[in-house]
């Protein structure tokens, strides 16, 4: 049977990072050892607060729908979270949903339309493009490659890029692939050009609480966005969480009764006991957070100094747990001979719109992450 797919779904390909792990899983099962740097996943367990809190919200008979929006307790929690990070949020502004991908996509589908521009920071998160592209938008990029990944020096090719016909643009600080933290001053920038323009922004801060040194600004924090803005999180990365599947979009409540359309229509709510899990999450994980960004930090630096050691120059970021590795031009070329070779799993760069780069995950032990770089080098890739 031929069947007459939707163009919606021919437009895009599967996730880059998802594939790369599928593939090194695949390899592993037939025996051989990967060092799997591919997918960005936290090696810790979930914090065992928050799992017995899931159990015992079972336990209590927690195991029915909730409100579409999510449990009152979890929407309090995040509004209060917000306003921890200067945004003046209430709770009705919040949906709860299945993982930040899926508070990411409902903020696509409902604000984007056939032929609407959207504006992405390369290189940029894969599904960005793919979600972008499922809802028919049309996409524009500025590349801060050249800036070592900074958003300050990329602003004049931003400002020369957006015009009275974007409707969106994309931020993620800190940044998966780079790990870029863009300063509060580089913020203000894009905040004058959303203003002038008239441009909705997505704020993706999944990585807030994985920060080194420095802090991260909410872009609704700034004078004039929280009207404009999407805030999208998730627990997957600061609580160690990705199989629970937990994240939510604040957004102003005009925005917040559309896209609970498209919720109620396709994951109806949460689930239960793991919302009750994340309001455990959100109030008593200080230290689980602050023991996993020291341990992520430890092995940013023992990555960054051992690169350096091969005379290799990769930017070093102040947050998330990602290096962008130069490599040959041919990105896709040079992955594919890291992981048949050297058996080391990595992302071409061009996944996020940035050829000429290898995404490395530093969310694996010292221990394997030193073998990564020696079997790299043995193989002669670094
Ligand atoms: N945004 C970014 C930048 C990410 O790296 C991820 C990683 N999965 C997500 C959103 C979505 O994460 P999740 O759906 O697990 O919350
Ligand atoms: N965000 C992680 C990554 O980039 C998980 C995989 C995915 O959702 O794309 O590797």
């Amino acid at each position: 049977m031929n069947f007459d797919f939707a163009d919606r779904v021919e437009r895009v390909e599967p996730s880059a990072t998802l594939a790369i792990s599928n593939k090194a899983s695949a390899l592993e099962a037939e025996g051989v050892d990967i060092v799997d740097l591919s997918v960005g996943e936290p090696d810790f367990p979930t914090p065992q607060n928050v799992v017995e809190a899931g159990k015992a919200a079972m336990d209590a008979g927690h195991t029915g729908y909730t409100p579409s929006n999510g449990i009152p307790a979890l929407r309090e929690a995040v509004a209060a979270k917000l306003q921890a990070d200067d945004i003046d949020a209430d709770a009705k502004e919040v949906i709860i949903t299945p993982g930040g991908k899926q508070a990411l996509y409902e903020t696509f589908q409902t604000l984007i339309d056939d032929g609407d521009e959207v504006v992405l920071l390369d290189p940029a998160w894969v599904s960005y493009e793919a979600m972008t592209r499922l809802a028919g938008g049309s996409l524009k990029r500025v590349d801060t490659a050249p800036h070592e990944f900074q958003l300050e020096p990329a602003l004049p090719e931003l400002r020369s890029t957006v015009s009275d016909e974007t409707e969106l643009l994309v931020i993620n600080s800190p940044s998966n692939p780079t790990g870029a933290v863009y300063a509060e001053s580089a913020l203000q920038g894009v905040r004058d050009l959303a203003v002038e323009h008239e441009i909705t922004v997505i704020s993706d801060e999944i990585y807030d609480m994985v920060t080194y040194g420095v802090e991260q600004t909410s872009v609704a924090s700034l004078e004039g966005m929280q009207s404009r803005t999407i805030t999208i999180n998730g627990f997957s990365k600061a609580y160690s969480m990705t199989g629970w599947r937990l994240g939510y979009l604040h957004a102003p409540e005009s925005i917040v009764s559309q896209a609970a359309k498209l919720h109620s229509h396709s994951v109806s709510c949460a689930v239960n006991f793991v919302q009750h899990a994340g309001v455990e999450a959100l109030k008593n994980t200080d230290q689980a957070v602050s023991d996993m960004r020291d341990a992520f930090r430890k092995r940013r630096d023992m990555l960054a100094n051992l690169f350096d050691a091969h005379d290799v120059d990769v930017p070093v970021g102040d947050g998330a747990f990602y290096m962008m590795l130069p490599v040959d031009d041919d990105d896709q070329a040079w992955c594919a001979g890291a992981i048949e070779d050297a058996h080391v799993a990595t992302v071409p760069g061009s996944a996020f719109g940035s050829p000429g780069y290898a995404r490395l995950s530093y969310a694996a032990s010292a221990d394997r992450l030193q073998e990564a770089v020696s079997r790299l080098d043995q193989a002669g890739y670094i």
